[in-house]
């Protein structure tokens, strides 16, 4: 079998497409253009844990527009290092953009790029994989309407696909039964021609995330020490399209504004955080309680 190596940017052009929001989802004014999917990889697990969330976030957005935090604005840069050493490594053309956000890179963001890249060499070779692709834009809207993102990395090999992550952020995130990387594996499944996608029996997924902590409270790192952490997950294809077309049951009812708020750890990074219903009530519960515990 030929090795294909190579980067989305290279084929399709740099930048995302932009798409409208689905004409059944409640707005607030006439249409979004985004550079972000309505359901994106990364939101999936709150909006199929709180369908009321989507809309919640979507007003947020529509109201205070594309913000980045410092840690994402950190995040960009330490990806774009990342991918610059696994391209340069693989022979892949570098892309303009991922250079230039790259240049002025702190020590941490080369010594952990570096990192990642020995990694994903050392999972390609490992598994004999022939084709890898960094920064892919993947598609996942056939079976988890208005779903897409950008995968990190993927490889191919005879039968399985693997896909790697990269996080630079510190609150240790798993792998394991992870709706963001389960999405990935999905698109960049449903990304290989015909011929291929019929060899593939299973999927797997990494996070590779250096700079993990386990010390954080609510999604938050109490302190800065850094263990790192490799975390693996896999799931037979089967699986996976079962699990998608369950989770697009929700999806569709988040589109539709249908279903309950629902609390839980999934709010950590809500716009809705503290103002929703769910955790109004929540939130005055555990106030009540305090103050009954002063009073004990
Ligand atoms: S903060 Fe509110 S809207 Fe957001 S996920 Fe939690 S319960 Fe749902």
């Amino acid at each position: 079998m030929k090795t294909e190596i190579n980067n989305y940017k290279s084929i399709v052009g740099e930048g995302c497409e932009t798409v409208a929001a689905p004409s059944s989802f409640v707005q607030t004014s006439s249409i979004v253009q985004r550079e972000h999917a309505l359901v994106s990889p990364s939101s999936l697990k709150r909006i199929v844990s709180c369908t009321r969330s989507l809309k919640v976030n979507e007003d947020y957005l529509l109201e205070h527009g594309e913000t980045s935090s410092p840690a994402a604005i950190e995040g960009t840069k330490a990806h774009a290092v990342a991918e610059n050493l696994v391209n340069e490594h693989f022979n892949i053309p570098l892309q303009n953009d991922s250079v230039a956000e790259a240049a002025d890179a702190d020590f941490a963001m080369k010594v952990c790029g570096k990192a990642y890249k020995d990694f994903v060499v050392r999972v390609f070779q490992g598994n004999g994989c022939t084709k890898l692709r960094t920064e892919t834009k993947v598609d996942m809207t056939s079976l988890i309407s208005e779903c897409w993102g950008t995968c990190d990395c993927f490889m191919v090999s005879e039968s399985s696909l693997i896909v790697v992550d990269y996080k630079y952020g510190h609150a240790l995130v798993r792998a394991q039964d992870n709706a963001q990387l389960k999405a990935y594996s999905l698109g960049a499944y449903l990304s290989l021609p015909d011929n291929e996608r019929k060899t593939i029996r299973k999927v797997q997924f990494y996070i590779f995330q250096p700079r993990a902590t386990t010390d954080y409270v609510n999604g938050f790192p109490r302190k800065l020490d850094t263990v790192g952490a490799i975390s693996h997950d896999e799931m037979q294809i089967e699986d996976l399209i079962a699990w998608a077309k369950e989770t697009n049951v929700k999806v569709e009812q988040a589109i539709r504004n249908e279903g309950q708020f629902t609390a839980g750890e999934h709010c950590a990074f809500c716009a809705g955080k503290g103002t929703c219903p769910a955790t109004r009530i929540r939130e005055q519960e555990e106030t009540t309680l305090t103050l009954a515990d002063l009073l004990r």
